[in-house]
């Protein structure tokens, strides 16, 4: 056996890479969360080919100031939690400061960023593991953080990769999961220079129905309900609405779009009496609960989480979606006019 070595800095990044940076829409995942902590209403994406060639996330929110751009590339640093009692609490969509670090050590990465109140902006690369001193740029608010040519020196990661096509599908469902959270944020997405969303800031009934279709708010029955400090809001789809595939379902944990069995059936359950065992429900759910009662650093890429009390949350949910769907809940439950 080879004696025991610490690895270099770079090739633990690019360890933690293959976790939290599987395919271009997760990178795009932790740009977008980014954007989102920082406080920004306006985010506007750019892709080439599928991602792979090109990620531009651009926004309007905070920024970093020069003194700290280096660190936002470097692993473990974070701006998001400082001690071990915020990890139990965690407000932010990101908090374990691995993002950037793992997708520049794949890429060619820019960052540039004006903080609120500096004069200017500056901007660093970063590429094979090196960084540049960061230099004056121009930017009139935010931050825009650029991939290029992700994967370009790990060819082993760069094969998994599917079609530009396919990559690009998985980038919009992205972006569309993270729109249908965030109504209250303008978002754009464009692909080779064309642009393929344009949402304004809306109302969340207005946002499902831009990103899941008109026919959705229309058929679709209005969710409003709350447990004690558990809060349930969106919408469920008529029985009719139902799909073959479990495509349009989408359940979200403070604005963190999750998969989770317990909720799948959960609602399931809910709809047992009134779906076929082979058609599956289309619902946009958003739950909101104190960060300390659910913990969320349980997956690298954030997708699942752990409820303190999930019989509480799957007793809400089964409960509330099922009297909406037998109509029984006055004031709720019927098609939503907006
Ligand atoms: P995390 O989001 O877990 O903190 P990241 O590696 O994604 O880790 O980002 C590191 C830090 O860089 C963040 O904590 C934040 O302070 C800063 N940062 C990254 N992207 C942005 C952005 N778009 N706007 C403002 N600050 C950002
Ligand atoms: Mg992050």
């Amino acid at each position: 056996m080879p004696a025991i070595a610490l690895l270099p800095d770079h090739l633990i990044n690019q360890i933690a890479a293959g976790e939290v940076v599987e395919r271009p829409a997760s990178a795009l995942k932790e740009m977008l969360e980014n954007s989102l902590d920082a406080g920004a209403d306006d985010i506007q994406v750019q892709l080439q080919q599928g991602g792979i060639q090109l990620i531009r996330v651009s926004d309007n929110g905070g920024g970093i100031p020069v003194a700290e751009l280096p660190l936002a590339l470097a692993r473990h640093a974070t701006s998001k939690i400082r001690q071990l009692e915020d990890l139990e609490q965690v407000g932010t969509l990101g908090f374990r400061g691995e993002g950037l670090a793992s997708i520049a050590s794949v890429s060619r990465l820019s960052l540039t960023s004006r903080a609120v109140g500096a004069d200017h902006a500056w901007k660093v690369e970063a590429q094979g593991g090196e960084l540049s001193q960061p230099e004056p740029a121009a930017l009139s608010a935010g931050t825009v953080v650029e991939v290029h040519d992700l994967y370009y020196n790990t060819p082993a990661r760069r094969k998994f990769l599917k079609t530009e096509a396919t990559e690009y599908g998985h980038c919009e469902d992205t972006f569309k999961r993270m729109a249908l959270a965030w109504p209250q944020v303008a978002f754009t997405l464009s692909h080779n220079g064309r642009i393929s969303w344009r949402l304004p800031r809306q109302s969340s009934h207005q946002r499902i129905a831009a990103i899941l279709g008109e026919h959705f708010l229309e058929d679709g029955l209005s969710v409003a309900a709350e447990n004690g400090m558990l809060q349930l809001s969106g919408l469920v789809g008529s029985p009719t609405q139902s799909r073959a595939g479990r495509d349009a379902q989408y359940f979200f944990v403070n604005g963190r779009f999750i998969r989770d069995k317990l909720v799948s059936h959960a609602l399931r359950e809910a709809y047992r009496d009134v779906l076929h065992h082979e058609r599956h429900p289309v619902y946009a759910l958003f739950f909101q609960l104190p960060p300390e009662l659910v913990d969320v650093n349980v997956h690298p890429q954030k997708s699942e989480v752990k409820f303190r009390d999930s019989s509480a949350v799957y007793r809400l949910l089964k409960s509330t979606v099922q009297q909406i769907l037998a109509g029984t809940v006055a004031g709720s439950g019927h098609p939503v006019t907006e």
